[in-house]
């Protein structure tokens, strides 16, 4: 009766297999209404910035029990008081910075990581800071598993910036900080676009556009967005 037992298993395994291709097909159309209706509906056209967001799975950078969510028109708790932003603002601000492929860029917030993999569809070189550690390493692994080979995580205060490999390109920041930090205007190339969030948290603050030209900086208010706060503690363990 062998023979029965395995069939029973084929069979299993051919159902499971089933289901799981069924339910990605569904995050795959989830995506693209996301896509459509959130992100292109509101003038977001970079075709480079279009298709890495119809790309990442972000269902897969969402704790399990928000995973109905992933795809919603708002940010989404990751645990440790942190959020995975809303997707029109990931596509927003990775357009704003107006991506080149051969750039360099540096965000400063990973989080989840989502809006690394986005940017790692893009550029050829990407560094990610995160503050928290568990979060950092979760994103690290996150991303590794995932494919991603062209990033760098790091375990530190994004304050400093990552001197070693300055200068960028470009500059994501994804937490709400009360001044641009100068060390990260020091290692914006000239040239570079930085965006970051300005003002108190847990007030609404103005997303902006700081360009490094030869002789000044330029700044563009964007618009009022509502980011977690830029945090300035002390980490415990450096990585
Ligand atoms: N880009 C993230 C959004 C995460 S929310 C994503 O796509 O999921 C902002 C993140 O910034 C949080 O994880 C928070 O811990 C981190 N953060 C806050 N202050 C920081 C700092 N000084 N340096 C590095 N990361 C910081």
């Amino acid at each position: 009766m062998k023979v029965f037992r395995w069939i029973g298993i084929i069979i299993l395994f051919l159902l499971s297999f089933t289901a799981v291709k069924g339910q990605e097909e569904e995050y795959a159309r989830l995506r693209e209404r996301m896509v459509v209706k959130q992100i292109e509906n509101r003038g977001v056209s970079n075709p480079k910035v279009l298709k890495a967001m119809r790309k990442v799975p972000r269902h897969l950078f969402v704790p399990s029990k928000y995973i109905d969510e992933a795809y919603e028109d708002h940010p989404v708790p990751i645990g440790y008081g942190q959020t995975i932003s809303q997707p029109y603002i990931v596509a927003y601000m990775t357009e704003v910075i107006d991506p080149q492929p051969d750039d360099k860029v540096l965000e400063i917030g990973t989080g989840s990581g989502y809006q690394a993999a986005i940017l790692t569809e893009i550029f050829d070189s990407v560094f990610t800071i995160e503050i928290i550690p568990p979060l950092g390493k979760r994103a690290r692994e996150r991303l590794q598993r995932l494919g991603y080979g062209n990033i760098e995580v790091k375990i530190a205060d994004g304050y400093y910036g990552w001197k070693e490999h300055a200068p960028f390109d470009a500059i994501v920041v994804t937490a709400a900080a009360e001044y641009i930090p100068p060390p990260l205007l020091q290692q914006l190339k000239v040239g570079g676009k930085m965006v970051i969030p300005v003002g108190s948290p847990f007030f609404t603050q103005m997303l902006v556009l700081v360009e490094k030209k030869e002789n000044e900086i330029v700044t563009k208010n964007l618009m009022p967005v509502q980011f977690v706060p830029f945090r300035r503690e002390k980490i415990q363990k450096d990585e």
